[in-house]
Formats: structure tokens, sequence, C-alpha cells
């Protein structure tokens, strides 16, 4: 047998992350996270459990009883949600409009569904026109969408336009909100969101482990009548209904110190307000936008759909986008992102996420790419 490894104390470097997520995590999450653990059912526990439902309750914007952080990423509660609601046989509608509709497809396809397609093109939102259209054509049962589209920066507008036309046709409405809870307006009930889900790394600014998901009484009387069990047991939304609703049973062991950071995030949440914090995700966003702008560079989505939290610019022709990236890095400890799929090469993505949505994080990224572009001899 080898020796024992020589591993030395762990030293990360002191990032600012600008990037598509994880964002910048509160001191205070950061604190909650060293606090002792209690037992996944002792009674201190459920209280906190019952605190964490109130607070994202609050933060999606429902009253949905069925509410809770799922454990592990936000691909888990992604997965919760379709894995649970599509049943073998049905048809899921779902975007080609960026990455994370065609990691929807797979998870549909993988829970035994069928997938149907509404084009967009990468960097573009769904029209509500080509959305009526598919639905007439495929009558699907379930329809999936992606709020805020972190590969291409697009906020998806019209929602409610979008769920009006699902429900006039019985389907149930998916909405990914990973990269908008928390940062940008999202209202589950009011604009008839079947089902949302996120994750904790993006406008939530905690640690990932613990995703919220809600789903409304109708989805969930779908779920509780399903004929064929959902293929995977630890997502299974039958099976955690003992652990999170009622009986407070045993089902798997909760991440318990990602439970506190989620709960002290949120708390953040209430504690700004969420009204205040979408205002806020818009102004400091708002600065980045102009300031990129000064130096004469593009937003690539036009300023209707816009997503404040994640910002995609042009890189400018002559530019090599991997080298300002490497550059703000090692330079400045700064993290910014390159475009993914069809706009690889095209553009930057600079995240502007809960904490890391302040004003002294902008004026930070706007002087080093400044200087990086200089390197690269940008001339405006
Ligand atoms: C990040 C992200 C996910 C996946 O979340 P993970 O925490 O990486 O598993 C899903 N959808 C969107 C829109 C995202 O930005």
């Amino acid at each position: 047998m080898a020796d024992a490894p020589e591993v030395g104390e762990l030293t990360p470097p002191d990032r600012t992350l600008m990037g598509p997520g994880p964002s910048d995590v509160h001191p205070r999450v950061l604190q909650a996270m060293s606090t002792p653990l209690v037992g996944h059912l002792d009674p201190s526990f459920i209280e906190i459990m019952n605190e964490v439902q109130e607070l994202l309750r609050y933060t999606f914007r429902t009253d949905n009883q069925w509410t809770i952080p799922v454990s592990g990423t936000g691909s888990a509660s992604m997965e919760a949600a379709i894995g649970n609601v599509v049943e073998p046989g049905d048809t899921m509608l779902v975007p080609t409009n960026g990455y994370f509709g065609g990691r929807m497809e797979s998870m549909a396809r993988r829970a035994g569904g069928e997938v149907v397609h509404v084009e967009a093109p990468w960097g573009e939102p769904l029209d509500p026109v080509d959305v009526q259209k598919a639905f007439d054509e495929h009558q699907p049962d379930v329809f999936g969408f992606i709020h805020a589209e972190t590969s291409t920066g697009v906020l998806q507008p019209n929602v409610s336009e979008l769920t009006s036309i699902a429900h006039d046709h019985d389907a149930y409405v998916i909405a990914d909100c990973v990269t908008s809870l928390g940062g940008v307006e999202m209202q589950v009930d009011e604009w008839g969101v079947d089902v949302a889900y996120s994750g904790p790394q993006k406008c939530l600014s905690c640690p990932p482990g613990a995703s919220p998901l809600t789903l409304n009484d109708r989805t969930m009387d779908k779920v509780l009548s399903r004929e064929e069990e959902p293929r995977s047991w630890y997502l299974d939304l039958s099976l955690l209904e003992g652990y999170w609703g009622d009986d407070r049973s045993y089902h798997h062991t909760a991440p318990i110190t990602n439970v506190y950071a989620i709960r002290e995030a949120l708390r953040l949440v209430a504690e700004e307000g969420i009204e205040n914090r979408w205002e806020r995700h818009l102004n400091v966003a708002g600065e980045l936008k102009s300031g990129l702008q000064e130096m004469g560079l593009e937003m690539n989505a036009p300023d209707e759909y816009w997503l404040p939290s994640l910002n995609a610019v042009r890189v400018p022709d002559g530019v090599d986008d991997g080298a300002v990236i490497s550059y703000l890095l090692d330079t400045y400890d700064l993290e910014i992102a390159s475009g993914l799929g069809d706009l690889a090469g095209d553009i930057w993505r600079i995240g502007c996420m809960g904490y890391s949505a302040r004003p002294k994080n902008v004026q930070y990224v706007l002087s080093s790419i400044e200087e990086a572009l200089a390197e690269q001899g940008y001339e405006q």
C-alpha cells in the first residue's frame, strides 16, 4: 500500500466570482455553515425545515404547500421536477434556444417521455406564437421553459402568456428559475407556473447542495397518482413527502449544513425584501451594462430580454475571448466565463448575482476588463 499522501492545508485562491455561478457567498451564509450539526430528525431541525419552506414560498412568490429544498445541486431539483411530473408516454415540449433546454430534453427522455420542440435561435427568447403552434401541433402534456437562460443571457418575457397557452391545453408548466430566483422577478402563483425549480449558488449566493423546488396541488395530484413509480428512488416526491410532509419520517439524511446555508441565504432575501432585491439586480447590472457599452462593447441581448443576473457581452473583432478570461483570472483573481454551444467564442458571460451584485464588484469588473482589452490591442 502507498504511504499516507502529504496533502497541504486548504488554501483556495481568493476569487471574485462574476461568472455564471457559483456567485460569491455571503459571509453570514459561510458562518451558518460552520455551526454544529443536529440530527436530521431532531425537533429543532424540524423547526428549521419549516422555516426554510416558509422562506422559499416567500422567495418563489407562492402559497404552494409543496415547496422544499431538494438535496443536491440545481440539476437535482430539475430532475425531481421532470422525473416526477413526466410519466412514460407523456409528451414534453422543450425549447431549443439554449443549453438548458437540451438538459430538460435528456431528463424527459430518461423519464420515459416523448420530446417535442419549440424552436428559437440561441440568444433569443421563445415567441408565444411559436409556443401556441407547437401546442396545436403536438398537444404536449408538459411544457418546460427556461426563465433565465444562463448560456445566452436571455430572460424569457411573457411568462403569463406562455402559461395561459399551456393551461388552455390542460398541460403542466415547469419553469427553470435557476438563474432568476432571488435576482429577477419571478411570480410563481401570479404567473400561473405549476412547477418551478432553482439552485442555491446563483442569485441566492449560497454554496451548491440544497435546491429550491415548488409544485402546486394540481401537479402534485398528477405526481401522486402516477401508475408507474418515478425512475429515481432518491428524488421520488411521493417518498420525499414522508420527510418534508406531515410525517417527518426518515427518507435520506438531509444535507444539514446546506439546509443551514440556504436558510441564512433566504433570510437575507427576506430582510432585503424580494422586490428590493430584484431592483438591486436591475440597478447594479444596469451599471455594468452601461459601463461595458461606454467601452464600445455590445450586449448580446436587446434590452427587452436582457437578463440582469447574466450579462452576455459580444467579443469584439480581433480580441481572443479566452485570453481576456485568463488575464482576469491570473491578474485579478476575477472569474467570468466564455460562451457555450452556438455562442462559443462569440460572447463573454458576466454574472451579477446575489452577493456578487454589488457596485464594488461592477467597478472591479469594468476596470479589469478595460485593462485586459488594452492588453489585446483593442481600441474603441
Ligand atoms: C446552473 C443551471 C442549472 C443546473 O444547476 P447545477 O447546480 O449546475 O446542477 C440548470 N439550469 C440553469 C438555467 C442553470 O443556470
